[in-house]
């Protein structure tokens, strides 16, 4: 899926293996969301979000703080 198979099954950067994502406080479906570390291109924000609960959401794994996704655990 996607250019070079980014957010395969996961929520990290391709680039550098990071879960720490860029998102404004003011983030929308269509925001494009870079990566903290490398600053690359990820998607946009609805794109990630859509693969973020595929794999069970801010309440799941991940959890959505203070405009970054962290994993829990
Ligand atoms: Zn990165």
């Amino acid at each position: 899926m996607g250019i070079n198979g980014y957010l395969d099954h996961r929520l990290e950067c391709p680039y550098c293996q990071t879960i720490r994502l860029r998102i404004p406080h003011d983030v929308e479906a269509d925001t494009p969301i870079s990566c903290e570390d490398c600053g690359e291109y990820l998607g946009c924000w609805d794109e990630l979000l859509t693969d973020l609960e595929q794999q069970g959401g801010t309440s799941g794994v991940f959890q959505l703080e203070k405009g970054r996704i962290r994993k829990i655990g």
